[in-house]
């Protein structure tokens, strides 16, 4: 079931350095949320704070809220854990455990939850990559590795390994920025479709991705360098695009900086 997230008065720090501060933000279930801004504004770390990846950092903490429908990410006794099976993570790079097979790496989420029946783990991997439209590509070489994969078949071998565990939530860092064109619209049909299922926040430096693949954009931006990142404005992305309401969103969407 997709999840309504929820950010409030959200700051997050690298040890004494304040890299986001404040940042409010409904993120709607079944839905795409695309965070853009000029590099060093905190996109990232914003993410990583959505699945508690950002306290594995030394020194990396934070201040606020996050709530997942009504749960406490950040509550005493919440076991990080859990959380990042809740809330799926799909990196930049293409990360499949290279040595394993196409099936293993499908299925490695499940085993590490206790899953050992056979005909179930067939099922889930089977379900997965049709899910992740690989499925078609690799059902005759299940057993062949990861890694023989191409970079664009890889990301769909991960997206494929985030939605086996059935996360609530789809965290997306840049995940086109290592692949080519074609892969990518590959991979942005996919969001497309996946987002009847999850919710999804993409992370993206690229306008025209935003703009094609998500309802909703934050902008975020720097002050000034060293200063902490902050979120500018959010809202439907045919209005961020055409009309936002602050300058720099407007300045950062037609091209003058960033
Ligand atoms: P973006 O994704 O918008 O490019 P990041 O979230 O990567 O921005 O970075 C935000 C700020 O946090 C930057 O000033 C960056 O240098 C800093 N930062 C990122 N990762 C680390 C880290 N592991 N340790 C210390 N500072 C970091």
């Amino acid at each position: 079931m997709a999840k309504r997230i929820d950010v409030k008065d959200l700051s997050v720090y690298y040890g004494d350095f304040k890299a986001v501060e404040g940042v409010s933000i409904t993120v709607e279930p079944r839905s795409v949320t695309a965070f853009i801004g000029p590099s060093g504004c905190g996109k990232s770390t914003l993410l990583r704070t959505l699945n508690r990846m950002h306290e594995v950092i030394p020194g990396g903490r934070v201040e606020g809220t996050v709530m997942l429908d009504d749960k406490d990410l950040y509550a005493p006794g919440v076991d990080p854990v859990s959380v990042r099976r809740t809330v799926g993570m799909v990196f930049q790079r293409p990360n499949p455990f290279p040595t394993m097979s196409i099936y293993d790496n499908v299925v490695a989420g499940l085993r590490l939850n206790g899953l050992k029946n056979r005909k179930a783990l067939d099922e889930a991997a089977e379900k997965s990559l049709q899910g992740a439209n690989l499925w078609t590509e690799v059902k005759d070489r299940l057993k062949k590795p990861g890694a023989s994969l191409s970079g664009g078949q890889q990301q769909r071998l991960c997206i494929a390994r985030a939605i086996a565990v059935r996360p609530q939530v789809l965290l997306m860092d840049e995940p086109c920025s290592a692949l080519d064109p074609i892969s990518t619209l590959a991979i942005e049909d996919l969001i497309n479709e996946l987002k009847a299922d999850y919710t999804i926040v993409i992370v993206t430096h690229n306008m025209q991705q935003a703009a094609r693949v998500s309802d909703k954009t934050a902008f975020f931006n720097l002050a000034a360098t060293g200063k902490p990142g902050k979120l500018v404005e959010v809202g439907n992305t045919t209005t961020i695009f055409n009309n936002p309401t602050q300058r720099a969103t407007e300045d950062y969407i037609s091209g003058r900086f960033g």
